[in-house]
């Protein structure tokens, strides 16, 4: 038998150093903890949908440029012409083929902090020096500190997620205006919230060059399926594409994604109700002693519980049976913190009904 071969020898360092991204087991609980839409099809949509499967030739690969499903997502999101699109397994493989078309020595990736911390993961498994620059207290844009970062560090890439996870609210259109004018390298606007937040930057990709946005269909409702985007000049995607692998999309999601996009209001008739209850719920948490909601224009809600542990109030409410996001456990500027997903009106109330008994019968 050969030698055990040490693991330090063979893993680069800042791989060891991660912690791989934890999904908690979410069995038996009201799911409001990862931004999924809760609801699912009238029964005669799956079935017209399994339908369509039906027909699918699964024994051959999968069309490695779909121009209908690409014509479908512009017409749906608003894509301005003379932008080009490139697909993603989820816009996490976008964020991914980002990072490592720019890789190599020396080069930097900035993004204000708290944020989406897969833009952190992956340039750290790529080897890229990755920028947190503190956001101020109130969650918006530290220009300031933006404005001097970027100068220092002349980062390749710029992660803007719009609205912010986990914080849930916009920056200022004039502070990304400015990012998107002092970064020499490429300012990325993450519209995973698009769905919600009744603002965006995809109309602005023609007035600059160095502008990307990226979207996905996960917040939408389709999150099983894995389907991200990026629209801009063609010029970039055109290089980026070559980083992709020529099947990342698969042959059912495709199909399905293409199957629900031409059923689009089915979508936007759910987003309009999470958007409703997330007003509901905004009340609800800040109606409530010692919890402080942020105004959200995603579908979560982060809360501050103030007096009381936000561990121990996480661990009440997941006795209660609904399982949420415990931020706090990330320190600094989300210290007693807790996120929820906007669910269905039932699961918001077990989930107000859990939080009350956490706080009260501690
Ligand atoms: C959820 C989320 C994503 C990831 O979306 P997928 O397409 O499911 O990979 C990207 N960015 C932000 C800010 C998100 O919250």
């Amino acid at each position: 038998m050969a030698a055990a071969i040490a693991v330090e020898s063979l893993i680069r360092p800042e791989v060891r150093a991660l912690s791989a991204y934890h999904v908690a087991d979410a069995v038996g609980y009201v799911k409001l903890d990862a931004m999924e839409n809760p609801y699912t099809w009238p029964e005669a949509m799956t079935a017209e949908w399994l339908e369509r499967l039906r027909s699918l030739p699964l024994n051959r690969y999968p069309d490695p440029s779909p121009a209908g499903l690409k014509t479908l997502l512009r017409d749906s999101n608003g894509v301005p012409p003379g932008m080009d699109l490139l697909l993603g397994n989820g816009s996490d493989e976008i964020i991914q083929m980002l990072l490592m078309a720019v890789a190599g020595p020396g080069v930097k990736v900035l993004a204000p902090e708290p944020t989406f911390v897969m833009y952190r993961q992956i340039a750290s498994t790529l080897g890229l020096e990755f920028v947190g620059v503190p956001l101020a207290a109130d969650f918006s844009m530290d220009m300031p500190a933006m404005a001097a970062a970027i100068a220092e560090h002349k980062p390749a890439l710029v992660f803007l997620a719009y609205p912010n996870n986990p914080t849930g609210n916009l920056f200022e259109r004039a502070d990304v205006e400015a990012i998107v004018a002092l970064t020499p390298g490429l300012v990325v606007v993450d519209e995973a919230y698009a769905p919600f937040a009744e603002a965006s930057f995809m109309e602005d990709l023609p007035r600059h060059g160095n502008l990307l946005v990226m979207r996905t269909l996960s917040k939408l409702g389709l999150a099983g399926l894995r389907l991200g985007f990026l629209a801009g000049p063609p010029s970039w995607l055109h290089e980026l594409d070559k980083v992709r692998m020529p099947y990342n999309i698969n042959v059912l999601t495709q199909a399905t994604v293409e199957f629900a996009l031409e059923r689009l209001p089915v979508f936007e008739e759910q987003t309009a109700l999470l958007r409703q209850e997330r007003a509901a719920l905004f009340q609800a948490l800040q109606s409530m002693p010692g919890i402080t909601p942020f105004p959200s224009r995603a579908n979560f809600i982060l809360f501050r519980c103030e007096g009381v542990a936000a561990g121990d109030v996480f661990d009440g409410i997941k006795r209660g049976g609904v399982l949420i996001k415990n931020s706090s456990s990330a320190g600094g500027a989300l210290s007693g913190c807790l996120r929820v997903t906007v669910g269905k009106p039932e699961e918001n109330r077990r989930f107000i009904s859990a939080l009350e008994q956490a706080i009260s019968g501690r």
